[in-house]
């Protein structure tokens, strides 16, 4: 398949894409609220120029999710691109202000400035830039754009999901930093909380009360190990980290309750119900053998694993546009939990393939090389075009 040569279009609107980019930087999308409606109003805004259409959808826990479609009306490849536009407070040893987009050396300095702003500015150019330029030819896009990743997606993309669903995408591309490297999935996890409960009584007349804390530290020394597989593309593989303990408050009291909270990374093709279950056994198998404590466990987060078949066509496509422009095009796995996760649970095939190195998100001081942002759109309209969005 011949494919258009625009990147000299992408190249010649690369400050458009700059003051787009730095607009986002400047709101202070710590979580949902005023300066995150101001990014969404951004986008809106900009898309809104070329003629396209955004939604800003409210669900029940009054958190916004940005909807906007370029539609072709005609049959063809749909696709979805995703991101998040909240970003993780500021840490206080930043030597620029978070908020200003500062330039040091070739490297933009921001927060969210790696993880996403700069995925969602290509995005939304590349929309902008497809609509001002002829439009699509066939099939769509389709920019998704939600509140809470960083907090866990919980009132944010997972309600959206669960009222709208997302039927009828083909791929999903989710534009976290990858330095541009397609990473077929990412990492799930699990987390619980394990309650035993005895009977609380004066340490001075223990045998009036049933102790948690020993039988407490008894079962962290038998907590199930996963299985000793290797992680997924160079990832790292599952693991069982008890994380928080807690029991009692004076030292002549016996506490009536100890808890433990866990977390469980789990790595494809892992099914995190069968990982459940069998917690669920060794809790009740423990607790059979302590019928003097009371001992339950309740799971209070499930982010699914996911990884994208290394043979469909939007891997290989961002394999070939990776490897010609210039970037690390093996495959490779994301060790942390993203939004990928709920996109391909929700039933799209989804690949992680976004500007920005991974070593920048969630630091101080964070930046993304300005060559990685301008390259973005151009490397992703070349995708989309081989997935079938514009007639070659
Ligand atoms: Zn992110």
């Amino acid at each position: 398949m011949r494919v258009l040569n625009e990147r000299p279009l992408f190249a010649s609107r690369r400050a458009e894409l700059r003051e787009l980019f730095e607009a986002l930087l400047r709101c202070r999308s710590i979580g949902p609220g005023p300066e995150l409606d101001r990014a969404f109003a951004i986008v809106r805004d900009a898309l809104a120029n070329v003629g396209i259409e955004s939604r800003i959808v409210m669900n029940r826990f009054d958190v916004p999710t940005l909807v906007a479609t370029l539609d072709s009306g005609r049959p063809g490849a749909r696709i979805l691109l995703q991101g998040h536009m909240d970003v993780v407070p500021v840490e206080d040893d930043w030597e620029t202000d978070p908020f200003t987009p500062t330039l040091v050396g070739e490297t933009l300095r921001a927060r969210g400035s790696c993880d996403m702003k700069a995925g969602i500015a290509a995005f939304v150019h590349v929309m902008a830039t497809a609509a001002q330029y002829g439009g699509l030819t066939s099939g769509s896009l389709t920019l998704l754009l939600d509140a809470d990743e960083e907090t866990g997606s919980d009132t944010g993309l997972l309600p959206y999901i669960e009222e709208h669903g997302l039927e009828g995408f083909d791929w999903a591309i989710c534009g976290e930093p990858t330095a541009m490297r397609p990473l077929l999935g990412n990492r799930g996890l699990i987390w619980a909380s394990i309650e035993v409960r005895g009977r609380a009584a004066h340490a001075g007349i223990p045998h009036a009360g049933v102790n948690p804390v020993p039988v407490l530290a008894g079962l962290i020394a038998e907590l199930p190990e996963p299985p000793a597989v290797p992680g997924v593309l160079g990832g790292l593989g599952p693991s069982m980290t008890p994380t928080v303990v807690s029991a009692g408050e004076a030292v002549n009291s016996i506490p009536a309750v100890a808890k433990l909270l866990i977390d469980r990374r789990v790595v494809p093709p892992e099914d995190p119900r069968e990982i459940r279950r069998e917690l669920d056994e060794f809790v009740a198998g423990f607790a059979r053998r302590h019928p003097s404590h009371t001992i339950s466990i309740d799971f209070f987060k499930e982010w699914p694993p996911c990884l994208l078949d290394e043979h469909s066509d939007l891997a290989r496509v961002a394999a070939e546009v990776a490897q010609q422009s210039g970037f690390d095009a093996d495959f490779g796995f994301d060790d942390p939990c993203d939004d990928a996760s709920f996109i391909s649970a929700a039933g799209v095939p989804t690949l992680l393939w976004g500007p920005g190195d991974p070593e920048m998100a969630h630091v101080s001081n964070e930046g993304i090389a300005l060559e990685q942002l301008y390259a973005a759109p151009e490397m992703y309209w070349d995708a989309l075009v081989r997935l079938g969005v514009r007639e070659a």
